[in-house]
């Protein structure tokens, strides 16, 4: 290229910084529903609902009754790279779900986003942005906590819009996501509920908080989550070494399952999907499962927040450990042991 012809280099409006944003936060209705319940776990809340219509399509609504916002901080929650959770000099000590200051923004310009929220001491406040325009900040009515919709994602995306599954595989996926945060997060009441037009909600899921200590409740939430059968087949995992640990419930060999769909990994309470982790799980039923079978296991790995980054991804499924191998040795050994203490010799010489 030369002369005139030479491409004019400029910068981008904000409301295309948002939609390129989202496009890597915000694959499907699945990750806003993500979003939206973090936002509400980071916000303390001890209940979140979440409701949604033809797959997320239409309609995304979380409700909570974590800390809230005040008017004053409505325009700040859905501006980009605005975040109340860091304050961006210590990216490497990271205690909540969310820090990136993103989804909010990114929701906003691809959706029809509105913000109902309170504040103790303050009164309730409204915000809406669609498809990157913000409006005022209104007054509103609400008890406490906070209610986000997210009505028509992707109107502003036509193209992201026609890659979407039918309504049953995105319902399909929320339901993943809301199941996998439950169990990360068993002390929290969650329900899930569909809401087809011109019919009463129904509700997909319901797990009340549970109590007691981390075993007791994670217990209870797997028995609501994964089945008695579940519980009543797994071993109690909580072994440590070297500033890290490694807890939760591992199925006897007997339990396992045909597909991988019984498997869920959490680092520091944060539900990934780390091919290592997922890698390690593996290895270390080798010996006691054939081939074919998967096994199904919850795992809680926890460490210094300084020894993992999660910020390689930016929907955060992804992380790197600052000692891949200790943490992979931890799995294999804590597991095998588990394993072998409950009398499950390795299922020897399987015919392949
Ligand atoms: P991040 O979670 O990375 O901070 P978000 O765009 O998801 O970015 O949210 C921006 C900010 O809005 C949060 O830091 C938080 O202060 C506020 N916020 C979002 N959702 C809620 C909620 N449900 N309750 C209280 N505050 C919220
Ligand atoms: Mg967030």
């Amino acid at each position: 290229i030369s002369g005139t012809d030479r491409p004019v280099i400029r910068p981008l409006d904000e409301a295309a910084i948002n939609r390129i944003a989202a496009g890597e936060v915000v694959e499907r209705p699945a990750s806003a529903v993500k979003e939206l319940v973090e936002n509400a776990l980071d916000a303390g809340a001890r209940r979140v609902s979440v409701d949604y219509s033809a797959g997320g399509k239409v309609l995304i609504r979380v409700t909570d009754d974590g800390c809230g916002m005040t008017a004053a901080d409505l325009p700040l929650a859905v501006a980009r790279h605005a975040t109340s959770k860091i304050d961006g000099s210590d990216l490497l000590n990271i205690h909540s779900f969310g820090f990136r200051g993103e989804a909010l923004a990114s929701l906003g310009s691809v959706g029809r986003l509105t913000l109902t929220s309170r504040a103790e001491g303050h009164d309730a406040a409204q915000i809406t942005v669609t498809g990157g325009r913000e409006g005022p900040v209104k007054p509103a009515a609400l008890n406490r906590g906070t209610v986000i919709e997210l009505r028509d994602l992707f109107f502003a995306t036509p193209a992201r819009l026609k890659f979407l599954r039918t309504d049953r595989a995105e319902a399909g996926a929320i339901a993943e996501v809301v199941r996998r945060l439950a169990m990360a997060e068993p002390m929290v009441g969650f329900t899930l509920s569909e809401i087809a037009e011109g019919e009463a909600p129904r509700q997909i899921f319901r797990a009340d908080p549970q109590s007691g200590d981390f075993f007791d409740a994670l217990h209870g939430r797997l028995t609501q989550m994964l089945g008695a059968d579940f519980t009543t087949n797994a071993l109690k995992i909580d072994v440590g070494r070297e500033g890290l640990h490694l807890s939760g419930y591992a199925a006897l060999p007997t339990y396992s399952r045909g597909s991988s769909v019984q498997q869920f990994v959490f680092v520091n309470g944060r539900p990934v999907l780390d091919r290592m982790l997922l890698g390690a799980l593996r290895v270390a039923y080798f010996d006691f499962l054939s081939r074919d079978r998967h096994p199904a296991a919850v795992l809680n790995l926890t460490c210094d927040p300084e020894r993992v980054d999660v910020n390689v991804h930016p929907a955060k499924a992804e992380v790197r450990f600052r000692e891949p191998e200790a943490v992979r040795s931890l799995i294999i050994t804590g597991l095998r042991t588990a394993l072998s203490g409950a009398g499950h010799r390795a299922s020897t010489t399987v015919a392949d």
